[in-house]
């Protein structure tokens, strides 16, 4: 198995369900005590966040490089960011580590593909949804993506921070997330992208009509087929 390098903590609520995906996914396909070879870098999210909100994107993108490198003199064979948002800088994070990053966007992508779909709604952090990464990722295998409102968009992300990464789940904000995901399925959704790594938490397919991506899932499962491969 080849060395997986999980670069986590963006909340550490999600990198757990990262760590749990993967083990059971190489436990399923391997048997026995088999178990995933990784190793996790969990930063501290707080002053990453704070680089966030000020759009320090370079301050970001030196502590993911540093972190991603530290991965690489440990050994790591390829790279998992365990979210969405900071997909925004896998340019400068391969190239500060040397390593290959497995994209979460390109894992989406074809499982998109797969239930022959060709248009999606897209929750996520407001940078996820405002800035291009699914927009170009997406493009590349032919499908259009659509995005909540400008005053949804708010609420989804007040939600992700205030609420998801800090380990509350509130039924009152579940019932939102429903109603932007009916309001994009009205404007032509087929799918609904959960494109935040804490949203699976909050929002399960029984809760929606139209097939949801379950990032989270998808790019843990993807991580683990190819350590296996
Ligand atoms: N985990 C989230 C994501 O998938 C949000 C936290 C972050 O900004 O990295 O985008």
């Amino acid at each position: 198995m080849k060395l997986i390098g999980m670069l986590g903590g963006m909340s550490w609520e999600s990198t757990l369900e990262y760590y749990r995906l993967i083990n059971e996914r190489v436990k399923a396909k391997l048997g026995g005590l088999h178990s995933a070879r990784c190793l996790i870098s969990s930063i501290d999210f707080q002053p990453v966040a704070e680089m966030m909100r000020q759009d320090d994107w370079e301050g970001i993108a030196r502590v993911l490089g540093c972190e991603s490198e530290r991965l690489k003199r440990a050994g790591a064979e390829f790279a998992v960011i365990c979210t969405n948002t900071m997909h925004l800088l896998v340019k400068e994070i391969e190239e500060a580590s040397g390593l290959e990053v497995l994209q979460i966007g390109e894992a989406v992508a074809k499982e998109i593909l797969k239930a022959d779909i060709g248009r999606v709604g897209l929750l996520g952090t407001r940078f996820t949804m405002e800035k291009s990464y699914y927009g170009e990722t997406l493009g590349r295998y032919g499908v259009d993506l659509l995005v909540p409102s400008e005053m949804e968009r708010d609420v989804v992300d007040r939600v992700i921070f205030e609420e998801l990464c800090k380990g509350l789940f509130k039924e009152e904000s579940r019932k939102t997330y429903i109603d932007i995901i009916s309001r994009l399925q009205a404007r032509g959704a087929e799918g609904i992208i959960l494109g935040c790594t804490e949203i699976p938490l909050l929002i399960k397919q029984s809760d929606v009509a139209i097939p949801v991506f379950d990032t989270t899932f998808i790019h843990a499962t993807a991580a683990a087929d190819y350590s296996m491969a």
